[in-house]
């Protein structure tokens, strides 16, 4: 019997998905081998400092808030102490960081609702620390996966980047990505696979000039072969 035209389409758009779950697959499999030591890089304790470090990580590079935090940490054990610091204070602590007004604004009511809402421990799932002050679907997920180790994958602007880069998602805002991510590899991954889209888009598949001819996955990525074409065609 003949297959009609729409179990043909069906078969070809599952043969389509197949086959991008299996170059999902190969290009976390070879980053991971790249970059085997992969991991969060901001300083933490517990997981009051890493949602702190996380909220002041935004628009913020990692070693600013590590210096920062370095500086922070040793005088506040939990939220009782940041309260106790007050606006001025926190701000005092933290202006070396981008936007240290409004974070101060935001980590001081964290820790408010995490006293009054939850004894004075941060959270450990998403709905109760999205609701807290400042902290979104990215920073929840940084600290669900890094402070409790609950499968989750944060998109940032580097898995942004690499993830479109390497075709892996099309999808127009963050949590769209992160779900598109999410469904190409097995739950298990999705911590390692954050911290290693991160390294690999810090160290070869930087922003302005990627170095594609270095790239382990230069053989799996649409953007690489077009620049590298690009780049035979116009040689610097
Ligand atoms: S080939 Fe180039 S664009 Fe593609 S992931 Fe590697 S560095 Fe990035």
């Amino acid at each position: 019997m003949e297959s009609s035209a729409s179990e043909k389409a069906g078969g070809s758009a599952r043969g389509r998905r197949e086959a991008l779950v299996r170059r999902a697959v190969r290009i976390l499999d070879r980053l991971e081998a790249t970059f085997p030591d992969a991991r969060c890089a901001l300083d933490f304790t517990t997981p009051y400092e890493l949602l702190l470090a996380t909220i002041l990580s935004a628009q913020c590079t990692d070693e600013r808030v590590n210096i920062v935090t370095g500086r922070l940490f040793p005088s506040v054990s939990g939220p009782k102490d940041v309260v106790a610091m007050g606006q001025a204070g926190l701000e005092a602590a933290i202006r070396d960081v981008g936007l240290f007004r409004s974070k101060a604004k935001s980590i001081l009511e964290a820790s408010i609702r995490i006293l009054r809402d939850h004894e004075g421990r941060v959270p450990s799932d998403r709905a109760s620390l999205e609701a807290l002050p400042g902290v979104g679907p990215k920073t929840a997920s940084v600290v669900l996966s890094n402070a409790f180790g609950v499968p989750a994958l944060a998109v940032d602007t580097h898995v942004f980047r690499v993830s479109h880069r390497l075709a892996l998602s099309e999808a127009r805002t963050p949590e769209k990505t992160s779900e598109d991510l999410r469904s190409l590899w097995p739950e298990s991954r999705w911590i390692q696979a954050h911290h290693t889209l991160i390294f690999h888009g810090r160290q070869i598949c930087h922003a302005r000039n990627p170095e594609c001819v270095r790239c382990p996955v230069l053989d799996a990525c649409p953007e690489g072969r077009v620049r590298i074409r690009k780049a035979a065609h116009h040689p610097a």
